[in-house]
């Protein structure tokens, strides 16, 4: 860029540079500003300086008049004491560039004139001729050795270059030496006079430049700290990335690992987010993810902490939160911040309908393996934890989570060896049929013990079984089981058997189902599957086709645990079910008003589509009473009987017999 340009463009502030254009006043006024910026001691050095070498002159003072000398010489102290003094005391009183500079100047012309005045009487007319060259010298000074502005060069020279010719004219020198001096001192004073404007346009000029370059680096810098700004923001939401978040975990961490200072990690998950797209289109789901990190944004720095998008619909805050009611109450301000917002969310098909979030917490606790993953694990785990237990919740990572994913891997193993060690077996419910009011069903229940007898809960085995794929093999023995064991000698009996979604999508499943019933000479409507509504069968049209295939054979279908997923109509409307299983909440709320409405709402709803209707969970004779109002065709639970081995299912010591004996 050219020094024009410069002018017109260039930027600045000192305290912060803008982009700001100026005219050119505007620049000279920063420009005086700048000059304003100059070090005291330099002009303070030009001076001492120069009142050294005025004094020095006393010696040519003595040799070429001395007659006038003791004058000369008493002008020349006076006058730098004098200069120096008033210097000082306006270095006290302002530090004003132009003050000071005046001083100099004036200093430069009086310390001429004054000494003019008393050498000009000396006796040595011839000497003094010579003399009176030096005083150009003065002339030097006022232009070129001081740093002034270019108007207080040209007065104080054009006041020197006065003086010289006064005297040229009162001291009756011959014409030729006043041509010869005369026309030097113009000269001098033309020449220090355009060096001077020169040197003041120079000065300014790098004034400029130095301007121009400061605005460069203040662009380069703000270009930097806005690239950097970039690849630590997530384009979306507008929070930091994961990259960001990971500093400053990393910051979290040194704090707790040098100074203990704690803190909370905390992980957020979008409740069913695929749902929400799949319904709603990417473009509302970017819009939701938007909504949900302005307002988790909000709520984190409300506790001092920060927050990033951690991936997808995830998010990770990290806040100096330690003590466990505020952990607790951060957790649920995060939950409870996104649920408050309220955004529709009718693809999630379970009982919420709008967006909600699950919650992990963890916090670093003092042990020997202290490792920063670690926490970030705890807080997945929580999180986990949190979605498996029906999602819009918050857990907190604790000790007795990991002895629980001990234990998982101890069951896991347990599982392997489980139907070779004898340590899996069969448990019959009995299913009340409440209109003739005999039991002609059951429910086959899975029971895992460990071996030293420990049982173990099917909702804690049967997930792992699933996970790990052994559900399979279990699922097979146990349908062999019951038809070899059970249904060839109860013979007017039927089983139902939950049947897990691992079952429903392996190949030649249907195939190895009719084999075994046609090995046990077993009729197929003897045997019921329970599917269970948790299911997204829509999604899966293997499922689909198995299950048809299943009812094709002749087996009897049944969905499990209706209401309590988001699939539930949906696989009314899919596949022609025989009974249908309200599930036990159902039941539980019916002391109310408006749960009993509810059951009977949601069992004319199922009556109307055709299946038949089983409520499960039943305990009291009270339930009992409601189900008969409600004509309900079936009925399980404790009541009825709890589930027990086969031999013992129809024993006079049934479940009934022992809940009516207590009572
Ligand atoms: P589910 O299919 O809903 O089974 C009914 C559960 O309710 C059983 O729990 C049963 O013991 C319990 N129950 C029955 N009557 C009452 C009652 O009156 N009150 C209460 N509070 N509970 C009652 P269980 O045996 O612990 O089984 C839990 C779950 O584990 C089952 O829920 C089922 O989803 C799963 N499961 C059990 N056996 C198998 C199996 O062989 N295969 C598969 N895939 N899952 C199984
Ligand atoms: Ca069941
Ligand atoms: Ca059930």
């Amino acid at each position: 860029m050219s020094r024009g340009d410069a002018r017109n463009n260039v930027a600045q502030d000192d305290a912060g540079i803008s982009d700001q254009q100026f005219s050119s006043s505007d620049l000279r006024g920063l420009y005086r500003n700048e000059r304003e910026n100059f070090q005291i001691n330099a002009v303070r050095s030009g001076l001492w300086l120069a009142v050294f070498a005025y004094i020095l002159f006393s010696i040519t003072d003595i040799i070429l008049i001395p007659d006038v000398s003791a004058h000369t010489i008493a002008v020349r102290f006076a006058i730098g004491i004098f200069v120096l003094i008033l210097f000082e005391f306006a270095v006290l009183r302002s530090k004003n560039r132009d003050v000071l500079d005046s001083i100099c100047a004036i200093a430069v012309v009086a310390g001429y004139a004054l000494w003019l005045i008393f050498a000009a009487q000396t006796a040595y007319t011839e000497n003094f001729s010579y003399y009176m060259v030096f005083g150009s010298i003065f002339m030097m000074g006022a232009n070129l050795f001081f740093a002034f502005r270019f108007e207080i060069s040209i007065v104080s020279s054009a006041l020197i270059l006065n003086c010289f010719f006064v005297s040229l004219f009162t001291l009756h020198y011959s014409w030729s030496y006043i041509i010869c001096l005369g026309t030097f001192y113009i000269s001098c004073f033309v020449f220090t006079s355009y060096l001077n404007w020169n040197l003041n346009l120079e000065r300014y000029n790098v004034f400029l430049n130095a301007l121009e370059a400061k605005k460069q680096q203040a662009e380069a810098t703000e270009r930097g700290q806005a690239l950097l700004r970039l690849s630590r923001t997530d384009p979306l939401t507008n929070l930091n990335n994961r990259r960001a978040m990971d500093d400053i975990l990393h910051k979290y961490w040194s704090d707790w690992v040098e100074h203990g200072k704690s803190f909370s990690l905390v992980l957020i998950d979008i409740d069913h987010f695929k749902k929400f797209n799949d319904h709603y289109g990417h473009l509302r789901g970017d819009y939701c993810l938007t909504l949900v990190a302005a307002a988790l944004g909000n709520v984190v720095h409300q506790y001092g902490g920060s927050i990033g998008r951690h991936g997808g619909e995830e998010f990770i805050a990290l806040a100096p939160v330690q003590h466990s009611e505020q952990i607790a109450a951060f957790g649920e301000a995060i939950r409870r911040t996104v649920e408050d917002l309220a955004l529709p969310h009718q693809g999630r098909r379970d009982r919420t309908s709008v967006v909600t979030a699950s919650v992990g917490v963890s916090t670093p606790r003092p042990g020997t393996d202290v490792k920063l993953e670690k926490i970030l694990t705890e807080a997945d785990r929580a999180l986990y934890l949190a979605k498996a237990s029906g999602r819009n919740s918050v857990k907190y990572f604790n000790i007795s989570d990991i002895e629980e994913s001990d234990l998982n891997d101890r069951v896991a193993k347990l599982l392997k060896e489980a139907i070779e060690r004898n340590l899996v077996s069969i448990a019959f419910q009995p299913i009340l049929n409440v209109r003739s009011g005999t039991v002609d069903t059951a429910e086959a229940l899975m029971r895992l013990r460990m071996p030293d007898g420990t049982e173990v809960p099917p909702r804690f085995f049967v997930p792992i079984a699933e996970e790990t794929g052994i559900i399979l093999e279990l699922q097979y023995w146990m349908i062999r089981t019951v038809c070899r064991k059970v249904l060839s000698q109860y013979e007017f009996l039927s089983v139902s058997i939950n049947i897990s979604h691992m079952e429903l999508k392996t190949p030649g499943f249907v195939d190895s189902v009719a084999t075994i019933l046609d090995e046990a000479a077993i009729r197929p409507d003897r045997l019921i599957f329970e599917i269970t509504e948790r299911l997204d069968l829509e999604r899966d049209s293997e499922i689909l086709a198995h299950v048809q295939d299943l009812k094709r054979l002749g087996i009897r279908i049944w969905l499990d645990d209706f209401g309590t997923g988001y699939a539930g109509l949906s696989w009314l409307r899919l596949v022609d079910f025989d009974t249908v299983k309200i599930d036990q909440t159902f039941l539980r709320d019916c002391k109310t008003p408006k749960g009993r409405t509810m059951l009977g709402d949601i069992s004319r709803l199922v009556r109307n589509c055709g299946p038949k209707i089983l409520v499960e969970g039943v305990e009291t004779a009270g339930q009992m009473a409601v189900l008969h109002e409600l004509g309900i065709d079936q009925a399980q639970g404790f009541y009825i009987g709890i589930p027990r081995p086969v031999d013992q299912l129809f024993s006079t010591d049934s479940a009934l017999q022992i809940l009516q004996d207590e009572a």
